[in-house]
């Protein structure tokens, strides 16, 4: 029905009412009875409203805790309007706060921090991401501001200038944050903090990686140029001289092919595509074949004894022969004429393990944390008169990891080196 009718129907009927009753009385009593009555009734009728005025007031100031009041009239409309407007308030506001704990949720799962500040840098809200980045608690830092809680003279910078197209780099507690702060309603701010830490790490890694192969595939090129040009300058040289450049020049184009064909192994071997596929190894046989180019590699120079205690393993066999021949290969590359060469195929209360001891150079104690870095050499003239990559460690390493399995170094400079790889007792096959 139509609003105005509801409310002015009962209030005519009212006024008609006492307007019936005042004539009645006047009719049966006189004049002065009738006035009496009307202005009797009219009292009556304006003590109900300002009694229901007045709880209405009551239940306005506190709408949480009274009862909404029963009205009567015009003030059953207005009381159900009220109730019903109280309702979607409610409803709204439960909505608000659901939408609300999602949006904080939402926010705490982000890979990114997030600050919410006012306009005068005053700290609203952040989320636990942004607390380990900046080192904040909103717990305790609530309504302070931000910039006392992040003493560091390039973010004061950044917030005096103002200039907030571009994000900050900031280095703080050991890490490479990118800050980036965008006003917005206003009178908010939302500072965004991503750690770059790892990324510029893996960049790092990813230009020395280049930087070094370059370097490393420069040298051999610039002795075969260069005895190309000395071809080309001088086109009647004696044949024996011919036959010496042409040996070196051979040397190293497989020195660059060694170098290449081990960049494409660690590169297969990092790859998240390229899953171990693992089958039954035949360790004994493995490792007598390694044994047995281990013994022409040496051609005789060498004492190599090989023992196979321990049981086959789960795992790539092509995988675990490039390891274990890089680390055998080592053994005599680094081992003097008339050295020994120890290999070991062991079971102890940790698992399988490969042992290749020698009795060659040795290593100082700094540099074998180092060694399976891409590149490191401990001595880079006699890693080169071996015909070595430098990458030999870091493919043993990557496999290792592929299996589980972990490289141990011990060495004592001038007496020798163990070097061994010790996996997981889950790898062994039982016969
Ligand atoms: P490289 O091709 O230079 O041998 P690797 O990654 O195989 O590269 O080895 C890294 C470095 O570790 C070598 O340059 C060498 O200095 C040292 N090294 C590796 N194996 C031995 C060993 N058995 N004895 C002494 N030094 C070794």
């Amino acid at each position: 029905m139509n609003p105005q009718l509801l409310f002015w129907v009962p209030v005519a009927l009212r006024m008609l009412l006492v307007l019936c009753g005042a004539g009645a009385v006047w009719y049966a009593w006189g004049v002065k009875a009738g006035l009496a009555t009307a202005m009797l009734s009219m009292l009556v009728l304006v003590v109900i409203q300002l009694h229901y005025l007045y709880r209405l007031g009551i239940w306005l100031d506190n709408p949480n805790s009274e009862k909404m009041p029963d009205g009567m009239g015009a003030w059953t409309d207005v009381f159900a309007r009220l109730y019903k407007l109280r309702r979607e308030d409610e409803r709204n506001q439960a909505e608000l706060a659901e939408w609300l704990t999602r949006f904080r949720q939402a926010m705490s799962r982000l890979p990114d921090g997030v600050v919410i500040m006012d306009d005068v840098l005053f700290l609203e809200w952040c989320n636990p991401v942004a607390e380990q980045h900046l080192g904040l608690n909103l717990a305790r830092d609530k309504g302070m501001r931000v910039t006392n809680l992040v003493r560091h003279p390039d973010f004061m910078d950044y917030i005096i200038l103002g200039r907030y197209e571009q994000p900050l780099t900031l280095t703080l507690r050991d890490r490479k944050l990118l800050v980036h702060l965008i006003p917005f309603e206003n009178r908010r701010q939302i500072l965004v903090t991503h750690d770059a830490t790892e990324s510029d790490r893996i960049d790092m890694m990813r230009r020395d990686f280049i930087a070094n192969a370059s370097h490393e595939l420069r040298t051999p090129l610039t002795v075969i140029n260069g005895f190309l040009e000395i071809a080309c300058a001088q086109p009647n040289l004696d044949q024996e001289t011919r036959m010496a450049h042409l040996k070196l020049m051979n040397e190293q184009g497989r020195r660059m092919q060694n170098l290449v064909e081990d960049m494409l192994t660690l590169t297969r071997l990092e790859s998240m595509d390229y899953p171990l596929r693992t089958e039954h190894v035949r360790i004994q046989e493995l490792l007598n074949q390694i044994k047995q180019e281990a013994e022409v590699l040496s051609g005789g120079r060498h004492a190599v004894t090989l023992a196979v205690e321990g049981p086959d393993v789960k795992g790539n066999t092509e995988e675990l022969r490039s390891a274990f021949t890089n680390l055998v290969t080592n053994a005599i590359r680094y081992t003097p004429e008339q050295g020994r060469i120890a290999l070991f195929w062991k079971e102890d209360e940790e698992g399988p393990c490969f042992i290749v001891r020698d009795t060659g150079i040795g290593i100082k104690p700094e540099h074998i944390a180092r060694l399976t870095e891409r590149f490191y050499r401990v001595d880079k003239s006699r890693s080169r008169e071996t015909q070595g990559t430098g990458l030999g460690l870091a493919i043993v390493k990557h496999v290792l990891l592929r299996h589980g399995a972990r490289l141990v170094i011990e060495s004592n400079l001038g007496e020798g080196s163990a070097f061994t790889a010790k996996f997981p007792k889950n790898i062994a096959l039982i016969d």
